[in-house]
């Protein structure tokens, strides 16, 4: 287990004159779990190929367990790494494509065997351990490529998109066994995924990225509640965040077909302004029930979601489609008119021109 330290870390590749990666600052706790999230291209497997030692930081420094490792090669910062190609040697038996690595560090016999053994028991593996590869099953050979890094007992996995290459529901059981699994062994884990669901039900920090930019480093929660900005209170939650644009006076929200109110810090973080960005989450707009008239929005439904347990609707209001969540005994119908509120404590409220959150 170890501590591991990004200072200002960059990334600029030879012939390009943007930085992949630019002042990521993080110090893990030891054991901590931190998932990597964010659109393709934003730098997550370019900061794990740094971690990693597979590309050289340009800029900043890294530490593993105190030690800057500049200039140290992969093999020597005792790490271990888990990609999305499981890379298993085809004509190896499970148990030979696990104990590969430790061979060739001329770890003794009886110790190897040991520790298959333990990693085989630990993964649910034991069974197949004398098979090949192509025996097994998808979900089985991520196991097995698991296995292979736990043996070398490193002080920190890295893990880039270790389970997309596999359905749906394989993935959401491998998600929650990798995450006992990290609960069992404590090892410093960095994870790389570009699915936020995946990042949230992982994650103890996530760190969403942008254009090779940190955009927050912060736990599920905190990026669900207090999203820095736009990007992240976006990304983060689905069906994702409405957004209008609204006009502040006498302390209220207006735009085209709607009127929000402001409740007391809310007002306090406009003040002075004549125009905000306004963010609504779906499971926070709800079709209006009572006579309370301080937050409506007039809508006319386009699309109808049932999904059992609620129903999505989408509603134009003025020029923009907002999603908002239903009872599913609540019946609507493409084409009604619908009016729609939110709680004014659950308003978002976003500088329009940078993005960043105001509240
Ligand atoms: P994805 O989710 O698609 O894997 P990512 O977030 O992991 O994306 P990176 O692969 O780290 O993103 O890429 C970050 C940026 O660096 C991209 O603009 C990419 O084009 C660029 N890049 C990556 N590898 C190289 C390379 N070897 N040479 C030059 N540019 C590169």
């Amino acid at each position: 287990m170890a501590v591991v330290e990004l200072s200002k870390v960059g990334k600029q590749y030879p012939g390009s004159d943007d930085l992949a990666v630019k002042d990521f600052n993080l110090v893990t706790e030891d054991g901590e779990f931190v998932v990597l999230v964010g659109p393709s291209g934003c730098g997550k497997t370019t900061t794990m190929r740094m971690i990693a030692g597979l590309e050289e930081h340009t800029q900043g420094a890294i530490k593993i367990g105190g030690r800057d490792v500049t200039g140290v090669a992969p093999k020597d910062r005792d790490i271990a790494m888990v990609f999305q190609s499981y890379a298993l040697y085809p004509h190896m038996t499970v148990r030979d494509n696990m104990a590969f690595s430790l061979k060739l560090k001329k770890y003794d016999k009886a110790d190897i065997k040991k520790r298959v053994d333990e990693a085989a028991e630990v993964l649910g593996i034991t069974a197949l351990l004398d098979r090949k590869p192509r025996a097994l099953s998808g979900g089985q050979r991520q196991r097995v490529a698991l296995g292979r890094a736990i043996v070398r007992q490193p002080q920190v996995f890295l893990m880039d998109e270790p389970l997309s290459n596999l359905d749906a529901k394989l993935r959401v059981d491998m998600r929650a066994e990798i995450v006992k699994l990290h609960r069992k062994l404590g090892v410093t884990t960095f994870y790389v995924t570009h699915d936020q669901t995946e990042a949230m039900t992982m994650g103890q920090r996530i760190a969403v990225m942008k254009d090779g930019i940190v955009q927050q480093i912060d736990s599920p929660n905190n990026l669900y509640e207090k999203p820095a900005n736009e990007f992240v209170a976006g990304f983060i939650g689905t069906p994702s965040m409405n957004f209008v644009d609204a006009n502040i006076s006498d302390n209220r929200l207006s735009g085209q077909d709607f009127g929000l109110a402001l409740d007391e810090p809310r007002r306090e973080a406009v003040a002075g302004r004549g125009r905000v960005r306004v963010g609504i989450r779906p499971e926070h707009l709800h079709l209006a029930t009572g006579d309370d008239r301080t937050c409506r929005m007039y809508g006319k439904v386009e699309v109808v979601e049932p999904l059992g347990s609620l129903t999505m609707i989408q509603a134009k209001v003025g020029e923009r489609t907002l999603t908002a969540q239903i009872e599913p005994h609540q019946q609507v119908s493409m084409g009604d008119h619908v009016t729609l509120t939110c709680a004014p404590d659950k308003l978002y409220l976003f500088d329009p021109e940078s993005g960043d959150a105001l509240i």
